[in-house]
């Protein structure tokens, strides 16, 4: 059974940790440097990035997520895609730039700070993940601005991508947590399975 950290200072984690158990993964939830030792792999929850970030220096974690990332895959979503992001606008934080792609927070505007929409991912999605819509619950979310040439995009909303990998990591810019598809998470433990073979 493979061990999932979910970070857990602010926000949904608790959501992600019944997800990974409904996926088959035991998650373990991360609030120290010390907790990600046993973790084979961590899910950066949503949230507020700039709370989170505060907390993550607090911690001393931010440099331990790094050096973390460096290794194991990390799967971000809403708030996390925002914290792997290399760069960050909206306004300009700091952030882990372990994903190449730029973020920008709160980019739907206020009418539609949160939404849900049935999505048509990527043909990507469905032959690694299974066919069919995909539910998307946005909620104050970041629009992904540019991705560099490794990135692989899974799903998109309005012609953006929502749903994207880089080399190990992956990132979300909804909430799949939120939803009952378990598509999303399982796509993320059979990526920590594959360890990097299917990076780029
Ligand atoms: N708007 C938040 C931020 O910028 C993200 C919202 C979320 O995670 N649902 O950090």
């Amino acid at each position: 059974m493979r061990i999932v950290g979910v970070l857990a200072l602010q926000g949904d984690f608790e959501a992600h940790a019944r997800a990974l158990e409904q996926v088959g993964a035991r998650p373990v939830l991360v609030r120290k440097a010390a907790e990600l030792d046993a973790a084979e792999a961590l899910v950066i929850p949503g949230g507020e990035s700039t709370t989170m970030l505060r907390l993550l220096e607090d911690e001393g974690l931010f440099e331990a997520l790094r050096a973390f990332g460096r290794e194991r895959p990390i799967f971000g979503t809403c708030a996390g895609a925002i914290l792997l992001a290399t760069e960050v606008t909206n306004p300009t934080q700091s952030s882990l730039g372990l994903m190449d792609i730029a973020v920008e927070r709160n980019a739907y505007g206020r009418q539609i700070e949160s939404r849900i929409v049935r999505l048509a991912p990527e043909p990507e999605f469905a032959r690694e993940a299974g066919d069919g819509a995909l539910e998307a619950v946005f909620i104050r979310a970041p629009i992904i601005r540019r991705t560099g040439p490794g990135v692989r995009v899974y799903a998109r909303y309005l012609g953006d991508p929502v749903l994207v990998a880089h080399g190990r990591h992956m990132a979300a810019t909804f909430h799949p947590e939120l939803s009952s598809d378990r598509r999303v998470h399982r796509l993320f433990l059979e990526r920590i399975e594959a360890g990097n073979a299917r990076a780029g």
